[in-house]
């Protein structure tokens, strides 16, 4: 029978190359009490994890391993570790055991399985290749946690890992757990040099390394300085870093984004079997539900990228489960030494589609808030996003043209009228013909009531240089605007003027829509019974779609074809409301409060009128005598564009 101080004793073919530091005083010190040194030459036997260590080892990946041997202690799925629970999992865990990788890093939001990736990796490497590992952690109280809560229940729960454990109670203690194979796993914090001291490691495993201070004793940062021990095996050693991203330079969203290869999960669709990738903006919900109600409901659904289907959270998990790790970068590289990976919490079984949209309601409109909603679902820095287009540039657009006077030979005027609940601003745009939407801007304002839009819309008269006058074709206006003076509904006020004035048409603006614009058939007023005598046709707006439109018109040189001119006195107010929006992560257009969008919104309007009356379908008369005159005679100039006006 073999003693315990035969199982304990060393054996050099034990160590690895960097565990001779590692092995504390008292492992090397080998000879028992009141044995001579004859008598240890007795042949022993070796324990059935000692024998493991020799034994020709089976081919098994890491994540083959644990779902053979790994015991899942804490969280939702207790019990055997399962692959398909987490599919996006055993690609990371299998190519941390690659030769040739020195380093994978794993940007991801939390409930992802990142840590646990970890776990099975260092549990699979405490088995298979018993060596000095080091978890490090930020705090002291996080990794005296990782160890007394993870790691230990974890060694004990799961059989072949419970006979690595060293019987003497020493060995097992929350800042280092020595294994009787000779692996030991050493905790460290981020913010002690002392821990993070300088002994050889072969396997290092960073743990939420964006709470690690910057630096620590002398301008060292953390990380650096827990690199450096796995100096020693140069081509063997292997560094795993996890973390929830913060800012765009925070230490997990840099070294990710320089990893050799970075790979994102791409999911096939249950209903059509293309595959993409799972972006914030293809979700979907009924846009006047509470945030409550939604994750109650499980009313959110994701939008497929080809095809109309619109996935629940059940067609989500078959997509996720059918997916696979495609490489954005590096794909050419074939012996990677740094690996990365994103895991945004769409791709978590743990996360519902609704809980994600739910968290983002409750977060968009405050700015602290939607930064950890980046960080926590997205798994992205949270990146301010400010408008594309600069006031210096929308300026440029002006050209000598006093405001009033429009331009020759043009194809129509259109007016666009964006409703306050006090008041409303103009714009009239006159509109070149066919295709190119040229647009000029002829006046642009405000107005206090109907009066005042009646004027400029039907009694005021629009003239070129030649004095030819023009009357507007077309004039859409908003009828959203809140309530108005005597508690009256502005949407109820405009449909009011709208039927009086057969040449004004309500719009809605709507984020989402499958064509650019649809006419709805109005019988009632909003919100009540009362009948619309005669009834109404509103004009719904898909504005993502015309705000698109004009943010590229706006980027066209003034002497191109399409241009989107403004006359000589615009102003750098007007021209800051024209910058307001930015498009957010969803694709969707949004206004920074506290900043003034009108102008912005009649341009998109006006656009949206000359596209409703055809005028890209329009052609130029003059342009075809012209042609017919080359014909007789090549002495006819060419045609200008300033001499337009
Ligand atoms: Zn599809």
């Amino acid at each position: 029978m073999q003693t315990e101080s035969q199982i304990k004793k060393p054996d050099s073919r034990l160590k690895t190359a960097g565990m001779t530091e590692g092995i504390p005083a008292g492992m090397t010190e080998g000879i028992p009490a009141g044995m001579t040194e004859g008598e240890l030459f007795i042949p022993f036997a070796f324990s059935g994890a000692e024998r493991r260590v020799f034994a020709r080892k089976e081919k098994l990946t890491p994540s083959e391993w644990a779902e053979q041997r790994r015991i899942v202690t804490m969280g939702a799925h207790r019990g055997p570790w399962r692959n398909s629970i987490s599919p996006h999992l055993a690609h990371i865990m299998d190519t941390w055991a690659l030769p040739h990788v020195r380093e994978v890093i794993i940007c991801k939001s939390p409930q992802t399985g990142g840590t646990e990736s970890q776990f099975n990796c260092a549990a699979y490497a405490m088995e298979r290749d018993p060596s000095v590992m080091l978890f490090v952690a930020p705090r002291e109280t996080d990794a005296r946690k990782t160890s007394s809560d993870r790691i230990i229940p974890m060694l004990n729960d799961s059989p072949r890992l419970r006979e690595l454990l060293s019987p003497n109670p020493d060995d097992t203690a929350s800042r280092r757990i020595k294994l009787n194979n000779g692996a030991i796993v050493y905790m460290a914090w981020s913010n002690s040099t002392s821990a993070l001291a300088s002994f050889p490691v072969k396997y290092i495993f960073f743990d939420e390394v964006d709470k690690y201070p910057p630096f620590i004793g002398k301008e060292t940062d953390p990380i650096t300085l827990g690199e450096k021990r796995a100096r020693t095996f140069r081509y063997t050693h292997k560094i795993f870093k996890v973390s929830t991203p913060t800012r765009e330079d925070g230490t997990i969203w840099k070294a990710y984004n320089k990893a050799d290869v970075i790979y994102k999960y791409h999911v096939p669709c249950p209903k059509c079997g293309a595959t993409q990738i799972m972006k914030f903006g293809q979700l979907k919900w009924p846009e006047a539900a509470a945030q409550e109600e939604i994750k109650r409901e499980g009313a959110a659904r994701y939008a497929c990228e080809h095809c109309p289907a619109e996935w629940t959270d059940t067609d989500r998990d078959i997509a996720i489960h059918n997916g696979e790790w495609q490489t954005e970068k590096g794909r050419h590289i074939k012996r990677p030494r740094s690996v990365a990976y994103h895991l945004p919490s769409f791709i978590s079984p743990d996360v519902s589609l609704s809980e994600i949209v739910s968290v983002y309601l409750q977060s968009k409109n405050d700015k602290a808030k939607l930064i950890d909603f980046y960080n926590d679902y997205l798994a992205e820095p949270f990146i301010e996003k400010i408008s594309e287009r600069k006031e210096d540039e929308i300026l440029a657009l002006r050209d000598i043209r006093p405001r009033g006077l429009v331009p020759k030979d043009i194809c129509c005027l259109t007016a666009a009228v964006d409703t306050q609940a006090r008041g409303f601003y103009y714009e009239v745009r006159a509109w070149g013909h066919g295709y190119d939407l040229e647009s000029w801007q002829i006046r642009e304002g405000f107005v206090e009531n109907f009066t005042g839009l009646v004027k400029i819309i039907f009694d005021d008269m629009y003239k070129n240089a030649d004095g030819a006058e023009h009357k507007i074709s077309i004039a859409l206006i908003d009828s959203g605007g809140g309530m108005g003076d005597f508690g009256v509904s502005r949407t109820a006020e405009v449909y009011d003027f709208c039927r009086r004035f057969p040449g004004i048409i309500p719009i809605k603006g709507q984020q989402r829509m499958s064509q650019p614009h649809k006419i709805t058939q109005l019988d009632v007023y909003p919100g009540t019974n009362k009948y619309i005598p005669g009834g109404l046709s509103l004009y719904n707006l898909n504005v993502t779609y015309y705000k698109d439109y004009l943010a590229s018109k706006l980027t066209i040189a003034p002497a191109d074809p399409g241009a989107w001119h403004l006359h000589n006195s615009a102003t750098s107010e007007y021209a800051r409301q024209l910058t307001a929006e930015y498009k957010d992560e969803r694709g969707l257009w949004q206004c920074p409060r506290n900043r003034a969008n009108h102008f912005w919104d009649v341009s998109v309007y006006n656009l949206a009128a000359a596209d409703i009356l055809g005028v890209k379908y329009i052609k130029n008369p003059n342009i075809q005598e012209v042609k017919k005159n080359e014909n007789i005679s090549k002495e006819v100039e060419p045609k200008s564009k300033r001499s337009r006006w």
